[in-house]
């Protein structure tokens, strides 16, 4: 399958997530695809190997979507099996006093992977041009200049070694009901459920909005948008490991050649 057709292309001003299915399969079967993704988890884990031991470049991995459309088990379910000495994850909440000291790209740039590693951002620098934008926590004259700042960060990364790519986990307002009601349903998962999700439940079309002009501002040739269909959960797993898998592929990635002769080494 060519992952390509969940990219977005770069240029433009804005998309229509209503033209992305959300419940997409790709054409797959879920058994297939259950097996395929066991392998591609794998595959991601020896990449992430390569890279750690390679000790030169690095990938940070965005992820961004709305409350309930399955941040958490993407990070479990993909970056779960790999190796935790190698990776690093971020989860970013409204920014605190400190922070909100600086720049909106100043807290951000601290947690981007060190060379070596897979950074994953859950949730990222987006929200200063999503939630900030909807809730109007900046002057528009701010955030407009924000999708500009955000393209120049990002190239910065890629130009220094660190791949980047983001991806929007798509789901519909009534699959957001569904998963919201879970997390009442179970009391094991109350504690995931806040009731303020139903005020930005209720900004749907807003943050819809939002969605559509950021990811389509920034997606750049080196630091693509995927939209992935998240409805499918075992899809949207398969989906994102293989677009890790080519990601990591395409780097290229090289053992470092010892500086010593391993054959005139006696171990006594
Ligand atoms: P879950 O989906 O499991 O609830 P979550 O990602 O929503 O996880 P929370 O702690 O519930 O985690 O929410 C984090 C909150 O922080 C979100 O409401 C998000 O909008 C907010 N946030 C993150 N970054 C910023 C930012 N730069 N400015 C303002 N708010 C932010
Ligand atoms: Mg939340």
């Amino acid at each position: 399958m060519d992952t390509g057709i969940y990219r977005v292309k770069p240029g433009e001003k804005r998309i229509d997530l209503g033209a992305w299915d959300t419940d997409d399969d790709g054409g797959l079967a879920r058994d297939v695809a259950d097996v395929e993704s066991l392998k591609l988890t794998e595959r991601i884990a020896q990449l992430q190997e390569r890279l750690y031991a390679e000790g030169k470049r690095s990938v940070l991995v965005v992820l961004q979507a709305m409350d309930g459309a399955g941040k958490d088990s993407t990070i479990k379910s993909v970056f779960g099996p790999l190796n935790p000495q190698g990776l690093s994850l971020t989860s970013f909440k409204a920014p605190c006093g400190h922070e909100r000291a600086h720049d909106f790209l100043w807290r951000v740039h601290a947690h981007t992977p060190s060379r070596g590693y897979i950074g994953l951002f859950n949730r990222s620098h987006y929200e200063d041009v999503l939630v900030v934008r909807v809730k109007n926590l900046v002057q528009e004259s701010i955030w407009k200049k924000r999708y500009k700042h955000i393209v120049n960060f990002e190239e910065l990364l890629v130009d220094e070694g660190t791949a980047v790519v983001k991806f929007y986990l798509h789901v519909s307002r009534d699959y957001q009901r569904e998963r919201l009601q879970k997390r009442l349903d179970d009391p094991a998962k109350h504690w995931k459920f806040e009731p303020n999700d139903l005020t930005e439940r209720a900004l749907w079309k807003d943050y819809r909005e939002a969605f559509e002009v950021a990811v389509a501002k920034t997606s750049t040739k080196d630091a693509p948008w995927y939209i992935i269909p998240a409805e499918k959960r075992w899809f949207r797993n398969w989906l994102v490991a293989k677009i890790m898998v080519e990601t990591l592929e395409s780097m290229d990635i090289q053992l470092p050649k010892p500086d010593f002769d391993p054959k005139s080494i006696v171990i006594k």
